[in-house]
């Protein structure tokens, strides 16, 4: 089983940093600063992988 690389930076304790798993490519995703006023509505780890779990086409 792959070991989970850990860099050098100091880890958040998980209470302040929580992760989720994304149901779309099935990879675990921590929390973000982009994510701090919505990280309760948060579901896909990327923009790419919310609009494919939601279906819908990006618009460009
Ligand atoms: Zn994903």
């Amino acid at each position: 089983m792959p070991k989970k690389h850990v860099n050098g930076k100091a880890a958040r304790p998980p209470a302040e940093r929580d992760s989720k798993v994304c149901p779309v490519c099935g990879l675990p995703f921590a929390w973000r600063r982009k994510w701090e006023r919505d990280w309760d509505t948060v579901v896909y780890c990327s923009e790419r992988c919310r609009q494919a779990g939601t279906g819908q086409r990006p618009t460009q």
